[in-house]
């Protein structure tokens, strides 16, 4: 007895951990900077971690309550109905449960690349199909609407990231708008808001309105710093209302985490201050950092640095742990997760190192290359 054939099925690669990367070098854990996972350089809300104390002897029970609380306080944060939030196990099970909800065996997504990981992968075990659209490096990975157009054949699903991991780039409401007009009834326009507090533009929320068409997925684990609790959800049309009953995990989402998701959304000034560094951190790395960047709405910043796994290898030397894209398909870059100030400051301080060192190598390789042709 086995599993069925998952040959065709991708692992899903995180960013390393501490951990993990200590071990490895042998170095003290303390020693080392994660910038690598998008998580808040805050650290949880306060509060989140008092409710997570308080109720720690409530989770022999069921959590009922505490699932029914977290949805009416999101539906009101975002004055929608509770039947149109559905609650997840972070932002991914959101992606399951539209799945669920959507695909038919071999029905298509529309996913793009490069992009994250996961659309992907749980369409697969969906039993799902998987086509993509190109997001252009040589346009700042700009998402026109002509281009995913282009790529689109009445999939079932299609994929907006705003602002999208890795590029940080953002998609414009009236382009997700038109690309909602211009695809098929029975398409799904999803647009995935994990990092949607750090950017400067509208949710997409606004079209749920008038559209059946369009879904929005949110996360704790950014801004709100509760990644390790897997909490997310996503805000669904009105019509679609009654299929979280039918399709939603018992449960799904734990006591624990809906209640430091409660305490976390009474908050806001934890979000109000993880936003602000952000903002500080991609300015700074934007300035300091001698290498090419693009301008992200997100927690982190994409740089071109020539070979991103021998730059990436360096920096973890140096204590540093970032985003080798190579498993984006952007081999050439890496994405660096806006830190604390300090956090920050060392590690745009090391980039430059790096590249410097490297620069200086392929300087020294060329002289000794060229006085091996002139040896000769
Ligand atoms: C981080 C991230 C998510 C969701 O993460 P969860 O921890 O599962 O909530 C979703 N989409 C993108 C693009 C992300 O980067």
């Amino acid at each position: 007895m086995e599993p069925r054939d998952l040959s065709s099925h991708a692992e899903y690669v995180p960013g390393e951990g501490i951990e993990e990367v200590a071990r490895e070098l042998g170095v003290d854990p303390d020693s080392l900077i994660k910038l690598a996972s998008n998580e808040n350089p805050l650290g949880p809300p306060d509060a989140a971690v008092d409710a997570l104390r308080e109720h720690a002897d409530g989770i022999s029970a069921y959590p009922t309550s505490a699932h029914a609380d977290l949805t009416s306080s999101i539906a009101d944060r975002w004055a929608i109905d509770d039947e149109q939030v559905w609650l997840s196990a972070g932002a991914d099970g959101a992606i399951d449960l539209l799945h669920r909800a959507t695909i038919d065996p071999g029905q298509s997504i529309l996913a793009p690349e490069p992009g994250f990981a996961y659309y992907p992968m749980s369409a697969r075990y969906h039993h799902g199909e998987v086509t993509h659209y190109n997001v252009p490096k040589d346009r700042d990975f700009a998402v026109t609407p002509d281009a995913l157009l282009e790529a689109y054949d009445g999939e079932r699903v299609v994929y907006l990231t705003s602002p999208h991991n890795p590029t940080g780039a953002t998609v414009a409401l009236d382009d997700v708008e038109e690309i909602a007009d211009r695809t098929g009834e029975e398409t799904l326009i999803v647009v995935d808001e994990a990092y949607g507090e750090f950017a400067d533009v509208e949710s997409a929320r606004t079209l749920l309105e008038e559209r059946t068409d369009v879904a929005v997925l949110r996360t704790f684990s950014k801004a709100y710093g509760l990644a390790g609790l897997r909490l997310g959800y996503a805000l669904v049309p009105e019509k679609w209302a009654d299929a979280y009953a039918r399709i939603n995990t018992p449960f799904a989402v734990s006591e624990l985490a809906c209640r430091a998701g409660l305490a976390a959304m009474e908050t806001d000034d934890h979000v109000e201050r993880s936003v602000e560094v952000v903002e500080w951190a991609r300015e700074y790395m934007t300035a300091e950092i001698d290498a090419p960047t693009w301008e992200s709405g997100g927690n982190f910043l994409l740089v071109e640095v020539g070979d991103a796994t021998a730059v990436a290898e360096a920096l973890k030397r140096e204590g540093v742990i970032v985003r080798d894209c190579t498993s984006f398909g952007l081999p050439e870059c890496i994405r660096i997760t806006c830190g604390t100030e300090d956090q920050t400051a060392e590690a745009v301080e090391a980039v430059n190192d790096v590249l410097a060192d490297l620069n200086r190598g392929d300087a020294e390789s060329a002289d000794e290359e060229a006085e091996a042709v002139t040896d000769q």
